[in-house]
């Protein structure tokens, strides 16, 4: 076994197995350490949100998503309910994710994926390379954060032998509870608990045909004193997902608990079979700092939210793609001395947002608990079915808010990014559930459909791209010169369509490796080394007006 890795990542859920397949396909060695055997007892995670399937694309591996063994037919519909045999207060109606279409915005859409299925096709997309080192039941013990290396101590959880491993980098995506973050000594700062709730996996054959509500995704119960409990169809299949959702008010959940919540959910007794319990506490939480010295943090390990909004591990992936390129750059030595810094000034904003509008998603779920139902709704006959379309309405047009988040899934910016260079326009305002796009420095690049069927977004991913748009476009060729000089990876790609300059608004746009715009402008760069060194992350952060001022 080596001594040495590039770079040890810790934990192998979605988003350690996330940044070792991007290292991975940027060449870039690595080693994951994971303490468990890498089975998944309960799936947290099912919904595989549009960016997220964007990396994929990119990754090559978005037609294994979508052949993921949930069916495809299978109603998306979010249902708000009495009980199963109770009365529809309201339904949010979405097809099978076969049938749902993309959004203008993306060559993909959002797939319908649990975490069972989509860890293993991440993990054999990691271990197709031969420079990823994937260590099952090996977890880290310590590490010692030196200024040259991190030198890590691991143990065989089988065996119980340690050994030392060192590394350049140390990045713990070991989820909510990171050694990593608590012996980096990074305090987490928000809410603590706002439910304390328990997760129920159980199978049941014949689901939908002991009630009347049909097949549907998610069912939301709302009783006398609120939204009180969810059911989900975790793989369309026989397996579903009960949570009690709770209050802050620590309890814990018995059995008896959950069977009386099983049968008040279905309305009577019916057969079903326990797979798992998961009792959890839903946080709203963010890492103070995402690094020190040589480790960073990613995924739970630095943010936590309520899953409300389907935000937890697609943000975590959007962190690993912005660690990916800058590891590669920071070992490979044309990153600057300041780029990996960069990585906390764009991501801790885009958590901040995230773990709050979550909350806020939650809060909307909740809001029957303030507004409870009238008597009426769990009555018969036509005044009560009055009375639950008014409540029903009112309540399926608040839940809309979670149903459609593109201005967070796609919208995302790093309007302040040290290493991006402004170019003196106003920042549009952050988008919650539509989404414009905008190749405002910053921001991810525009997606356009190229007339030889690919998207815009094929050309991005492993170096820069200089994007030179429309016939009149500027040669760059001072750009192009900076950036071989200070060895940055970069492709020149030329297009005339018209739509693409539409779109980036601009004859020159430098896209980095992860998708987002660096830098925009009609003319020459008046300095092109400048640019570079900046994006690079070579010059320490200056004022923006400096860099408005020279664009
Ligand atoms: C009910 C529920 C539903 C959710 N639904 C969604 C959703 O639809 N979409 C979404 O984006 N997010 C969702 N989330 C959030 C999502 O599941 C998490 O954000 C995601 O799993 C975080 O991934 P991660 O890789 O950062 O951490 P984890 O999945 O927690 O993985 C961390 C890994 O590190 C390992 N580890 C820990 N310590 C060590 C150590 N010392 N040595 C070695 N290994 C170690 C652990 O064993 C674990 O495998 C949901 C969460 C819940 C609770």
């Amino acid at each position: 076994m080596n001594a040495h890795t590039p770079v040890l990542i810790v934990g192998a859920g979605p988003v350690g197995l996330a940044l070792a397949g991007d290292l991975g396909w940027r060449g870039v060695s690595c080693t994951v350490v994971e303490q468990t055997d890498g089975r998944i007892e309960q799936p947290k995670m099912d919904l595989i949100g549009v960016r997220t399937m964007e990396f994929c694309r990119r990754w090559g591996i978005a037609d294994r998503v979508r052949d993921a063994p949930y069916p495809g037919d299978y109603p998306q519909d979010c249902v708000f309910l009495t009980g199963l045999n109770g009365y529809e207060l309201g339904r949010e109606r979405f097809p099978g994710r076969a049938f749902e279409a993309c959004p203008p915005q993306s060559p993909q859409k959002r797939e319908r994926v649990p975490q069972d299925m989509f860890d293993p096709i991440l993990k054999r997309f990691a271990s197709s390379f031969a420079c990823v080192n994937l260590q099952y039941q090996t977890a880290l013990v310590s590490f010692d954060n030196k200024p040259d290396r991190v030198e890590a101590t691991l143990r065989d959880v089988q065996t119980g032998e340690t050994r030392t491993l060192t590394a350049d980098y140390l990045i713990g995506t070991d989820g909510g509870s990171s050694l990593v973050r608590e012996r980096a000594g990074i305090a987490m700062q928000g809410n603590q608990a706002l439910t304390y709730t328990t997760n129920v996996l159980f199978r049941c054959r014949d689901f939908p045909s002991l009630h009347r509500m049909g097949k549907a995704y998610r069912f939301i119960f709302i009783g006398e004193e609120g939204t009180w409990l969810t059911i989900v169809a975790i793989d369309g299949g026989e397996r579903f997902r009960m949570s009690i959702v709770g209050t802050p008010d620590k309890v814990t959940h018995s059995e008896d608990d959950i069977h009386a919540a099983l049968r008040r959910a279905m309305g009577k007794d019916f057969d079903y079979e326990i797979l798992s319990v998961m009792r959890w506490v839903r946080r709203e939480l963010v890492a103070e700092r995402y690094g020190a010295g040589r480790l960073f943090i990613a995924g739970d390990a630095a943010h936590l939210m309520s899953p409300t909004g389907a935000l937890g591990m697609n943000t975590g992936i959007q962190d690993a793609v912005d660690l990916g390129w800058k590891l590669e750059a920071a070992l490979g030595g044309w990153g600057g001395a300041h780029l990996l810094e960069s990585y906390e000034r764009e991501r801790q904003p885009v958590a901040f947002r995230n773990v709050r509008a979550s909350t806020e998603n939650l809060g909307r779920m909740l809001s029957t608990r303030d507004r409870r139902p009238p008597p009426q709704v769990f009555e018969d006959g036509p005044a009560a079915d009055a009375i639950r379309a008014e409540y029903g309405g009112w309540f399926t047009e608040a839940m809309r808010h979670e149903w459609f988040m593109n201005g967070f899934h796609l919208g995302y910016r790093y309007d302040d990014s040290p290493i991006v260079w402004p170019d003196g326009t106003p920042a549009p305002p952050l988008e919650t559930s539509t989404y414009t796009q905008t190749a405002r420095p910053g921001a991810r690049a525009p997606h356009v459909a190229l007339k030889d069927g690919r998207s815009t977004l094929d050309l991005f991913g492993r170096g820069f791209t200089l994007l030179r748009l429309g016939a009149e476009a500027p040669r760059a060729e001072a750009l192009v010169r900076a950036a071989a000089d200070a060895r940055v990876p970069l492709q020149v790609v030329d297009l005339v369509e018209a739509e693409v300059r539409k779109a980036y608004q601009r004859a020159l746009v430098l896209v980095r490796p992860d998708g987002h715009v660096a830098f925009r402008a009609d003319t020459e760069p008046r300095e092109p080394r400048a640019v570079i060194d900046t994006v690079r992350g070579a010059r320490a952060a200056q004022g923006r007006a400096h860099l408005e001022a020279a664009s």
